[in-house]
């Protein structure tokens, strides 16, 4: 772990209300579980936790996630099994609120239906826990049983938004718009990954297109100071996570220090901090804010900014965004003392 706090700064982030709003539940498989279905097979830590890993490519990280993680997601009962894990995790780092996503086509292979995987997940949230659940999908996957799935998908109560995940490079198709206004339509909250691997002008696209207000990553709209105030002027929040960007050499992350959220954050744009793919970058909650106050001099005030970020995108009712926000106030407090 590269991230280190000293046991006062440890002390204030796992204290301090958190959310999580950029999580993929089979990325964050737990890797226990795995180890109990095949103990030869992970009977070691995998290489990618290492802190000096780097993905080579999206598309090793993508196969690598079909070996680990694909294989496990079979049915409901899994996704409860995981979801239990996972959640639980979250709520011992802190976190009040969380939004998570799973893989939407992966139902086209499984017996159980779309809402009864989404009942098992959040049958899984501890009591306390307010837990939204996305159904992610892939540029390419409307077509065939997909398309009937995808449109299904949008009738579901259970089901609070969707999210376009996977490949960025392939071309962002027709389709996407009219799902995602239709998802909005019926009440869904929606939601496009974009600015990790495709540049600030696909950013652009992605707001154009698909209408979304949240965008996951995001971090190379920093390469175009007008989508920079384009994000501040239209109040668009990112969801970034910077141990996933450094580990997936994200371009411009060539270092931590090296990150584009200082200058994000700078320019007045709403970015909350998260952990992504747990599984696959070894990296817990804590410690993208220790990363943060480490490598790109965040304070303690500007730690519980980002925290108040989380609560301000939350899909909840105001009086609940409020007591959070009230929660956060004391830390705001204490915090001043040390800058
Ligand atoms: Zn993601």
């Amino acid at each position: 772990m590269p991230y280190h706090a000293d046991p006062a700064l440890a002390e204030f982030v796992r204290a301090l209300p958190k959310t999580e709003t950029h999580l993929h539940l089979e990325g964050a498989c737990p890797f226990e579980l795995l180890q109990k279905l095949d103990p030869v097979k992970y009977a070691q830590p995998p290489p990618f936790w290492d802190d000096a890993y780097r993905y080579q490519s999206f598309n090793q990280f993508m196969d690598l996630y079909v070996e680990y993680c694909a294989a496990f997601f079979t049915s409901a009962d899994r996704y409860h099994e995981a979801a239990k894990i996972v959640l639980q995790k979250c709520v011992d780092q802190g976190c009040r609120y969380v939004e998570t996503s799973f893989h939407l086509p992966a139902l086209l292979f499984m017996k159980d239906s779309g809402p009864e995987v989404i009942r098992a997940i959040r049958a899984a949230a501890p009591r306390g826990l307010e837990l939204r659940v996305f159904a992610g999908m892939c540029h390419n996957d409307y077509r065939d049983a997909g398309r009937e799935l995808i449109d299904d998908a949008l009738t579901w109560p259970e089901l609070d938004g969707i999210d376009l995940h996977g490949w960025e490079d392939i071309p962002l198709e027709s389709w996407t718009a009219d799902v995602w206004a239709r998802a909005r339509a019926r009440g869904k909250f929606t939601k496009a990954h974009a600015g990790e691997f495709m540049g600030a002008d696909y950013v652009e696209k992605t707001l154009d297109e698909l209408k979304v207000t949240r965008i996951e990553h995001g971090v190379r709209s920093v390469e175009n100071p007008a989508t920079v105030a384009r994000l501040v002027r239209e109040g668009v929040a990112l969801d970034i996570c910077p141990i996933s960007n450094l580990k997936l050499a994200v371009r411009g992350v060539t270092a931590m220090s090296a990150h584009p959220i200082r200058k994000l954050f700078d320019a007045g744009v709403t970015v909350t901090i998260n952990s992504d793919d747990p599984f696959f970058f070894g990296n817990a909650l804590a410690e993208e804010y220790y990363a943060l106050h480490q490598d790109l001099g965040f304070s303690r005030a500007e730690l519980v900014k980002i925290a108040a970020n989380g609560f301000r995108v939350a899909l909840v009712p105001e009086h609940q965004r409020k007591a959070w926000l009230d929660e956060l106030a004391p830390f705001a407090v204490e915090a001043a003392f040390h800058s």
